[in-house]
């Protein structure tokens, strides 16, 4: 049963009246289970035979019981021996339950026998049968008109039973403040009781209870998305303050992939794109350095590069040109001279150097 929202007050008014009659029924209820409980011992007791008629008459009871009550009523009628009220009883109960007729399928043939004395033809000897009063039949009660009656007492009170029970059980359900306790509650009485016509308020009540569940299910489940998203962002967040850009911007895409449409969607998308702008950022300045890195080698590599050149260059200087024609002879190693031989040179205005045995003759 599913009811609008609109229907609520309704519903809470027809929980309230539910409510009501449920308290107000045992009552009566619990009378007439007393009463049935005393017929039982004591068949024809006035007083309870009264409570009978009287339920029979309240058109607020159930009309199960105030039909069972009016049978049990007229089959007590019968076992006192007073035909005609019986059958006048048994008509107005056929009026009144035209359905329920099989309550009290009592006939003449339960509570009549042919009359021995006329044989069933009601005169004797010209005259009316003294014996049944020219009726032809006498008042013999069946032994089933005393069984009926007796069933009829045991339905009753087992109905009494059964609605005090399904009263109690109603009553604690919906004063069953935790969900799922009520749910339950509700769940084993429209089970066990699934028969019964007044079941409408329960199932209501059934229906709501599990409304109710299911909001507060759905909102708890929407507070734990919530918070787990908040404490995602709040990861992506330290994640991006820290080192490693490159990670940062992988979780960050790969969330936003994830959960586009979330509350803080718009931030995380600006903090990818700060993100991103910073990482170009360092890579332009990973080149620069790299370039000022290379440019600093090569000006160091230089002097190097040049010495290693020049010497390869003087590696391949030979004698110079002209050199084996000069007669070497004519030279003298300026180390190779004493004292008195760099004295005669100056005097002799020569580079030549005299021959050391000539020294002495020439000064
Ligand atoms: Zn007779």
């Amino acid at each position: 049963m599913r009811l609008s929202k609109h229907a609520m007050p309704v519903r809470l008014a027809l929980l309230a009246a539910a409510g009501m009659l449920a308290a107000a029924e045992p009552t009566e209820e619990s009378r007439l289970l007393a009463a049935c409980q005393t017929l039982r011992q004591v068949p024809l007791s006035a007083p309870d035979l009264r409570v009978l008629a009287d339920f029979a008459r309240t058109t607020e009871q159930a009309p199960d019981l105030r039909s069972r009550a009016m049978a049990a009523y007229a089959a007590a009628v019968l076992l006192q021996g007073n035909t005609n009220t019986f059958a006048r009883a048994q008509q107005v109960h056929r009026t009144t339950f035209p359905d329920d007729a099989a309550l009290l399928p009592l006939t003449a043939e339960q509570y009549t026998a042919a009359c021995a004395d006329c044989g069933g033809g009601g005169r004797r000897a010209g005259t009316a049968c003294p014996a049944c009063l020219g009726r032809g039949h006498i008042f013999k009660l069946s032994p089933l008109v005393h069984t009926h009656y007796t069933a009829l007492l045991e339905d009753i009170a087992a109905r009494c039973r059964d609605n005090a029970d399904f009263a109690a059980r109603f009553l604690e359900a919906s004063r069953e403040t935790r969900d799922d306790a009520r749910i339950e509650r509700l769940h084993a009485l429209t089970n066990q009781f699934a028969r019964r016509p007044d079941l409408a308020p329960a199932l209501a009540l059934l229906d709501d209870a599990l409304a109710k569940r299911a909001a507060r299910q759905l909102a708890q489940e929407e507070r734990e998305a919530r918070q787990r998203a908040e404490r995602e962002v709040a990861a992506l967040r330290t994640l991006a303050e820290g080192p490693d850009c490159t990670r940062a911007i992988r979780a960050l895409r790969d969330h936003l992939a994830a959960h586009p449409n979330e509350p803080a969607a718009l931030d995380l998308q600006a903090l990818l794109e700060e993100l991103v702008a910073k990482q170009e950022r360092q890579r332009l300045l990973r080149n620069v350095w790299t370039a000022l890195a290379v440019l600093l080698g090569l000006l160091a590599a230089i002097p190097v590069l040049r010495f290693l050149l020049v010497r390869q260059h003087v590696r391949k200087v030979g004698p110079l040109p002209g050199m084996g024609r000069i007669d070497k002879s004519a030279f003298t190693d300026p180390l190779s001279l004493t004292a008195e031989d760099s004295r005669a040179r100056v005097k002799r205005k020569t580079a030549r150097i005299p021959p050391p045995d000539s020294t002495g003759s020439t000064d």
